[in-house]
């Protein structure tokens, strides 16, 4: 008995210093194009030991299966870098009668200095009520029609509608009102430029004015103090509304002897030229160069076509906030270290990369992949890998690849922003 058990035991010994073996070789194998580290990472070096790459354990395939890079990361990765990907899909929807809001703030995406996003949907006639807040608010319509009002320092007045594909800019303290209207309201996007800044705790205009003396009041606006017996206790918030008449009779009515703002705070994006069109798909900017009012919010709406990406590349002048569309991609993230690091994106999901950091995005997906980069900056600048290297010295560029100088002559050389040229 004790016989059997020492040999099979030492059966059971040998297999695995035979198994052992092999995983040594393996992971022994010197750095090699496309697995540069030491110790090599990545599945393709498993080879031989299928349970390196098993997940045994507790999983939910339905949220794991979102993330395939994650799981299984390219061999170049390495190291960490803080987590880049967050989401509205799950950010808890304040809902109300009339439309609802999520957000995703620093507190929520520690990463996300610079940039809170906002999601809201508000019905036909729904009305987010009139608020200013303390950051300044960008905004980008996903879907249907918003009238929006507003009113600067000088009295210059406004009121303006966007469609889908527009945008809104408010600058820090500008007061505001947001309603859907068209046949089913509207969706959109905000961003504002401080990522703590907080949707949740905006100054409401029925705040103030419940919170002030009926005589205060009377003496503000030279009414009785009875005038304003009704007024709601509680903030609205976002509540149904009627709908409004014609946008030319709201702006007829709020405008005042000081005219109308000389810059507009909405811009039509969709509606522009793209900036740059290749084959792989196409870049539209609106940064303060052409929607003028855009003082803080630099922000590109790109689309990349299957098969194409959103080439190697950095921004030296913001963070840049993603969020996506339409379509499915995935962004690989470079920074010093090295550490360099993918994840997967999907529409609603929201992206984060430090400024300078080295990034690019890949369209994984059989439809375009559209989405937004937004910067806290007036304007839009990116540095692109394949400009720098081909307008260097090819010589001085040959050095650094062992690269015949002829081929690094073959790459894009006109800044192409959307790969394949
Ligand atoms: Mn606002
Ligand atoms: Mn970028």
């Amino acid at each position: 008995m004790i016989k059997n058990f020492i040999s099979s035991r030492r059966k059971v010994l040998a297999a695995t210093a035979a198994s052992g073996v092999a995983a040594v070789a393996a992971t022994a194998r010197s750095a090699s194009f496309g697995n540069p580290d030491e110790p090599p990472e990545g599945a393709v070096n498993t080879k031989g030991n299928p349970s390196s790459t098993s997940d045994p354990g507790p999983n939910n395939p339905a949220l794991s299966n979102q993330f395939p890079t994650a799981f299984s990361p390219p061999a170049t990765n390495v190291g960490s870098l803080p987590m880049f990907w967050a989401s509205f899909n799950n950010a808890p929807r304040r809902i109300q009668n009339g439309g609802w809001a999520r957000q995703v703030t620093q507190f929520d995406f520690q990463v996300s200095e610079q940039i809170a996003g906002v999601n809201m949907r508000l019905t036909r006639g729904g009305i987010r009520e009139l608020h200013w807040h303390q950051a300044a608010e960008w905004a980008y319509v996903t879907y249907g029609t918003c009238r929006v009002t507003t009113i600067d320092q000088f009295g210059r007045a406004n009121v303006e509608d966007v469609h889908e594909g527009g945008l809104w800019y408010f600058p820090a303290g500008m007061p505001h009102s947001l309603q859907g209207i068209g046949e089913d309201g509207c969706e959109f996007i905000l961003c504002f430029d401080d990522g703590k800044a907080t949707e949740f705790i905006t100054l409401l205009v029925t705040d103030w004015v419940a919170h002030t003396p009926p005589e205060d009041l009377a003496l503000n606006f030279g009414v009785p103090a009875e005038t304003f017996s009704k007024i709601p206790l509680h903030d609205l918030y976002i509540f149904q509304g009627e709908l409004p008449g014609p946008i030319e009779a709201d702006q007829q009515q709020a405008q005042g002897d000081a005219g109308p703002p000389p810059l507009p705070s909405t811009f039509q994006l969709s509606e522009v030229a793209p900036t740059r069109q290749t084959k792989g798909g196409s870049v539209r900017v609106a940064d303060s160069s052409n929607f003028k009012a855009s003082k803080t919010i630099a922000a590109s709406q790109v689309t990349i076509h299957p098969g194409g990406m959103r080439e190697m590349h950095w921004h030296p002048n913001a963070d840049e906030w993603l969020y996506i569309i339409a379509g499915e991609g995935r962004a690989t993230v470079f920074n010093t270290g090295p550490n360099v690091s993918s994840q997967n994106f999907r529409a609603g999901d929201i992206g984060y990369v430090k400024r300078n950091y080295g990034h690019y995005l890949r369209n994984t997906g059989n439809t375009d992949l559209v989405y937004l980069e937004v910067f806290r900056s007036s304007y839009f600048a990116d540095i692109s890998l394949s400009d720098w290297l081909t307008h260097t010295p090819p010589a001085l560029v040959a050095q650094h690849f062992n690269i015949d100088p002829k081929v690094i002559a073959q790459f894009p050389r006109n800044k192409p922003v959307i790969v394949p040229v």
